[in-house]
């Protein structure tokens, strides 16, 4: 991986827009989250800055984590209790988890049917609807070969797999 010279001033930016001090190893953590979108262990992070010319230590990583999920830098997606990933919040979205192979995947799907059905008192404020739909694959199947689509109707979703 290349290794950039200056400090890169989008992820400066990121951070303080947040309210969150650029520190140089915040900018090292904040940099391997965001380099690909995906969900990632903190031990998969730690790995991977460890690698790099900036070491972080694990406390370090764990405190940077939590101050970015309470700032709404980062989702904290617990899949289960042995298994916490982290991914940069980009737009709000559900999962699909296979307790088999352990593969996550995004999907999008209006939060209103949830909203309504849940008809939650009025002096509560909705602060956000996490769904984890968890799943195994018959014969072999591997969630990477579904598509969601949630264009079907403003109540439903639908998982699809390819003609075979
Ligand atoms: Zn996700």
């Amino acid at each position: 991986m290349m290794k950039q010279t200056g400090p890169d001033m989008d992820m400066v930016n990121l951070l303080r827009d947040h309210g969150i001090a650029p520190t140089l190893q915040r900018l090292e953590i904040a940099s391997a989250l965001f380099s690909d979108k995906r969900h990632v262990t903190a031990e998969q992070l730690l790995e991977e800055i460890n690698l790099g010319s900036n070491p972080v230590s694990r406390a370090t990583l764990y405190n940077t984590l939590r101050l970015m999920s309470a700032k709404g830098l980062v989702r904290e997606l617990i899949v289960d209790p042995a298994r916490v990933v982290y991914e940069p919040r980009t737009t709000d979205h559900h999962h699909i988890y296979d307790v088999t192979t352990g593969e996550l995947m995004d999907f999008d799907a209006e939060s209103q049917w949830m909203t309504e059905a849940l008809r939650l008192p009025s002096e509560f404020e909705l602060i956000g609807i996490d769904v984890i739909v968890r799943v195994r694959g018959a014969r072999g199947r591997r969630l990477n070969t579904l598509t969601a689509r949630s264009d079907i109707g403003h109540n439903a979703f639908q998982l699809s797999a390819p003609e075979s």
